[in-house]
């Protein structure tokens, strides 16, 4: 990883998922000096997709992990210098922007804030104490660990199907638990998880708890019609209940709206010159890989138009 501390870049990118990884793409290749600052893995959420069919120029489809490192690769050949650290905060002095992270402060004149989203949680006792125990946001990660053991999936979108129809490769029953009477799923991933054999489904119910001391053994649940109470046995529990735009570093550097989305206009520009926003971050994104790239490289565009005013 090549960032320096202290020093100044003409742009800096914070986020290396699929926005940020092609908003340094062409800033690099534009010769801007470029910081791309990733708390995490490089690639994004796009890391734990097993398969992506929809990114075009892959007929075949990709891993979601070979496609963030592939966009990594391709950026750093142009330039791209990485820190591995966490955004904290943005101060403003005049034109300058100070990003200030967990390794140290960067200074720049333009940032591309590209920090997507993350998983939202329940909230729920035992949930905390028996995460990376049974408890799983991501299927991809952790499947393998739950061979022929029964498993729940909490959710009923895009997310919580897909991480289903994995799931079902490894464990002996999928169970789907949604507050819901039907999914919320795109058709076509709807059809392939009712026509699973493995997969059964508890509609209209809610998980209260999360049960076991080292590992999970069971979850207490309740059925939001009758409100009857009951209990799960089960080895683990994937929560899939829709993602959180990752601002919480931009509360009052930046306006965002209520669930903390940052608006911006069709340049990817926000309120205040040079700071600019792109991917699932901003507000009425469609949150797919090839959006959050396209709005990457508009960012881009539009930043490097910015600096040579
Ligand atoms: C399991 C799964 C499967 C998916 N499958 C598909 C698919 O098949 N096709 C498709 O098009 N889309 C798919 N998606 C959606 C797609 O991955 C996202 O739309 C896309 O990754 C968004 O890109 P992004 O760059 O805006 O944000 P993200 O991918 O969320 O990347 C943001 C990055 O910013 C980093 N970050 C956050 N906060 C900070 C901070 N304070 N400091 C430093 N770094 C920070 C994060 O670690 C992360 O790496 C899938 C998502 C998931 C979870």
């Amino acid at each position: 990883m090549t960032g320096k501390v202290n020093q100044e870049y003409e742009v800096i990118i914070i986020g290396g998922g699929p926005a940020g990884l092609t908003a340094g793409l062409y800033t690099s290749r534009a010769r801007l000096s470029s910081l791309l600052i990733e708390r995490g893995l490089v690639g994004g959420q796009i890391a734990d997709a097993e398969l992506v069919e929809n990114y075009p120029g892959f007929a075949q489809g990709i891993s979601g992990l070979e496609l963030g490192q592939s966009m990594h690769q391709q950026a750093t050949k142009y330039g791209l210098n990485t820190v591995i650290a966490e955004a904290t905060g943005i101060e403003l002095k005049g034109e300058k922007k100070v990003v200030k992270t967990s390794k140290g402060n960067f200074t720049t004149k333009a940032v591309i804030i590209a920090s997507g989203s993350e998983r939202r949680k329940l909230g729920i006792p035992g949930e905390e104490k028996l995460t990376g125990r049974g408890v799983s946001y991501c299927a991809t990660c952790d499947a393998p660990f739950f061979k022929e053991k029964p498993v729940v999936v909490v959710g009923g979108g895009d997310a919580a199907i897909t991480e289903t129809l994995y799931l079902v490769k490894f464990a002996s029953r999928v169970i789907v638990i949604h507050r819901r009477d039907q999914l919320r799923a795109s058709r076509i991933l709807e059809e392939k998880a009712l026509a699973e054999p493995k997969m059964e489904f508890l509609w209209n119910s809610v998980v209260e708890a999360v049960e076991g001391e080292d590992v999970v053994k069971r979850l207490s649940l309740r059925q939001v019609i009758t409100g009857k109470k009951s209990t799960l046995d089960v080895a683990g529990v994937f929560i899939a209940i829709g993602l959180k735009p990752s601002t919480d570093y931009l509360k009052g550097v930046l306006p965002l709206d209520e669930a903390g989305y940052i608006i911006t206009n069709d340049k990817m520009e926000t309120e205040i010159p040079g700071i600019f926003a792109a991917g699932d971050i901003r507000l009425n994104s469609a949150r797919q890989a090839i959006t959050a790239a396209g709005d990457g490289a508009t960012a881009a565009i539009f930043a490097e138009k910015f600096l040579s005013r």
